[in-house]
């Protein structure tokens, strides 16, 4: 898994990228699916993957690892273990982003963030702002998979681009051609 054409095919043999006919959260309908679990479920294709993310980041030499609940959870302490430092990741409370558990980022440290799939970059965006509230030093954002263009104010980095393309389903080619759909179950195009 040396470069982006044999991560490309490594997840496909996986199912953690699917090509078909889906119905996406919004209701949109796409020709591909990024099944994000099969990569995180794995640690001997997840820890290669983070490593490659931690690599880029290593030179400016990370304290902490951010992520959010849930999938970012395992990408962001498999990150951490590579940098030889710690992970803590943001999560809801009454429907706001925030740090639990006693989670603290201080002003002194340098933060990586990381998400596995960016599609708009919601969710990282939430994250990065809880860094800034802490006035510690942000070098960057890590991906597996980003699926759109995305302005985060920061340096992004990912592994693989995979541009979302998705239709209306009135204007779907697939349902013109009268192909089954198919709900991925787990959400998160
Ligand atoms: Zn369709």
């Amino acid at each position: 898994m040396s470069d982006t054409a044999s991560l490309r095919e490594t997840l496909a043999l996986r199912g953690a990228l699917l090509e078909g006919h889906f119905a996406l959260s919004s209701g949109r309908h796409s020709d591909r699916f990024v099944q994000k679990f099969r990569i995180l479920e794995d640690p001997a294709l997840l820890e290669p993957v983070a490593a490659r993310i931690a690599q880029r980041f290593a030179p400016g030499a990370p304290t902490i690892v951010v992520s959010a609940a849930v999938g970012g959870i395992l990408l962001g302490y498999e990150v951490a273990r590579a940098l030889r430092t710690h992970a803590v990741f943001v999560e809801k409370e009454h429907g706001r982003p925030v740090l639990r558990r006693g989670f603290t980022i201080a002003r002194t440290d340098r933060a990586l963030v990381v998400e596995d799939v960016i599609t708009t970059g919601g969710s990282m965006k939430e994250v990065l702002e809880i860094v800034r509230e802490s006035g510690a030093a942000i070098l960057g954002a890590g991906a597996i998979v980003v699926r759109g263009p995305v302005d985060l104010g920061v340096p992004l980095f990912s592994l693989l681009a995979l541009p979302l393309r998705s239709y209306e389903p009135h204007q779907c080619p697939q349902c013109s051609s009268g192909v089954p759909l198919t709900d991925p179950g787990s959400r998160r195009a």
